[in-house]
């Protein structure tokens, strides 16, 4: 059984539909498929989801809201009528908005939840009424009836475990089934929403509770590309990634698919493919828990993120001193900051975390870390990227950092920072923000085709 996931601009629009049903009919095993809320049909259009949250704003303002209400109801409307269908679902939309912000109103995270569920739960019942009308038999089934049963934080929920049990029964429902994605509920009975981009992680759980042998997502990209396609021109596809390898390129920015989707699969170990719902033939890319490593797949992706600060702290003989790194990491959990990487040499320490853990806590945390550890200096840097090189074959291999290294000397690239973990899965090196595309390219002409890109020394 295959549990496939069609993201927003794969439900787009009646034709986007008629799409994806065509992939769910021609294939028995696909019985359990998930859906997002209507995405951009075009580059200036609006994402549903984002309509709702614009919906919730002028609810909770006091605004007058009815003329975002309508141009909500439209985006199914024009839905209903290019796939023929009857309208009366357009009233249960309408009424279903309308009681979610009359009880919610006055509870505003529970009623942004809420509210943003509905992109993906209307879309689920229309493409389900409309599938069972072309003679398929089809189910609808809410997150409820699934057995998603989630925890209660709005807007960051997660599965609870013993929701697997129920969640295997869908295996017993004959129909073809629809799910909405992104969201759950909880046990006091609210609906509670995943992240964004959070029906990747609905596609995930399911997949899992229900033991698939595949679980597709389908998008509008013919898999993952082993660099940003706006950096470089036409970059080859990854045909195979680890599971570690895509947290990894997940983490620095590869966004097709959501990280924290990656939990339930890696421990029931289910296979994924990232595929296009425009070109479902595409082999698309492969995300397992292993795969073979050769000559020519050593690195699986390059990838940049901008974002990050680093607190450099010098002190003279603190590798003597026992307890240090203790009170400088307990400063940043008194202020709830997480960091991402810590290099560090015999009398110094970086601790590097996203920009926005340390925005607007930055200069008491700073101030405390100076009272509680007597250092000898202490500095902040805003303007760093982050380039992580990763791939499974590299601790196999000799090599790869003296590659990477020449590729960035040669474009000029300072190296401010380098790191490396005992898995050896990925490199990390910090590097000034202006140098982030430069890094990209330079690297990823050196390592996938050897070519030098020296011109691009400044
Ligand atoms: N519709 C939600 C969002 O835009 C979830 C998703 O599409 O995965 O974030």
């Amino acid at each position: 059984m295959k549990v496939a996931k069609f993201g927003g601009s794969s439900v787009s629009n009646a034709k986007q539909i008629k799409k994806v049903l065509d992939i769910v009919n021609g294939d028995p095993e696909r019985k359990i498929i998930i859906v997002s809320a209507p995405g951009k049909r075009s580059n200036n259009d609006t994402k549903t989801t984002d309509l709702l949250i614009r919906l919730y704003e002028k609810v909770l303002n006091g605004l007058d809201y009815q003329n975002k209400k309508k141009e909500i109801i439209q985006r199914y409307a024009d839905i209903v009528k290019e796939l023929d269908m009857d309208d009366e679902i357009l009233t249960t939309i309408d009424e279903t908005l309308e009681l979610y912000i009359n009880q919610l109103y006055d509870k505003p995270s529970r009623l942004y939840d809420a509210l943003l569920s509905c992109g993906e739960d209307f879309n689920a019942q229309l493409i389900a009424s409309y599938n069972n009308s072309q003679g398929i038999p089809t189910r609808y089934v809410s997150p409820k009836e699934a057995g998603l049963t989630v925890t209660d934080l709005p807007q960051q929920a997660q599965i609870i475990d013993s929701s697997y049990e129920k969640i295997y029964k869908l295996r017993n429902y004959k129909e073809k089934l629809i799910i909405p994605g992104f969201f759950g509920i909880s046990k006091q009975n609210y609906i509670v929403t995943f992240p964004r981009g959070g029906s990747d992680i609905t596609g995930a759980i399911i997949a899992r509770g229900v033991r698939a042998s595949l679980y597709e997502n389908f998008t509008d990209v013919s898999g993952i590309f082993k660099a940003n396609p706006t950096i470089i021109d036409k970059p080859e596809l990854i045909e195979e990634i680890t599971y570690r390898e895509m947290r990894e390129l997940s983490y620095a920015g590869f966004g097709v698919f959501h990280d924290e989707a990656l939990q339930p699969l890696y421990k029931d170990r289910i296979p994924v493919v990232i595929k296009n719902t425009n070109r479902p033939n595409d082999k698309g890319t492969y995300i397992r828990h292993d795969r073979e490593v050769n000559s020519d797949n050593v690195i699986s992706g390059i990838s940049c993120d901008k974002g990050f600060t680093v607190i450099n702290i010098k002190k003279y003989l603190m590798n003597r001193q026992v307890g240090f790194t203790r009170k400088i990491l307990a400063v940043l959990e008194e202020f709830n900051i997480s960091f991402d990487h810590m290099p560090s040499g015999i009398d110094n320490i970086s601790i590097i975390m996203r920009t926005n853990q340390i925005k607007g806590k930055e200069s008491q945390v700073l101030n405390e870390i100076r009272k509680r550890c007597e250092v000898d200096e202490l500095s902040v840097d805003h303007d760093l990227a982050i380039l992580m090189i990763v791939g499974e074959g590299m601790n196999q291999v000799v090599g790869t950092a003296s590659k990477i290294t020449h590729a960035l000397s040669e474009s000029n690239i300072n190296l401010k920072m380098i790191n490396q973990g005992a898995s050896e899965i990925s490199m990390m090196f910090g590097i000034r923000v202006e140098d982030a595309e430069k890094a990209v390219l330079s690297t990823y002409e050196f390592c996938y085709h050897g070519i030098c890109l020296k011109n691009l020394c400044s």
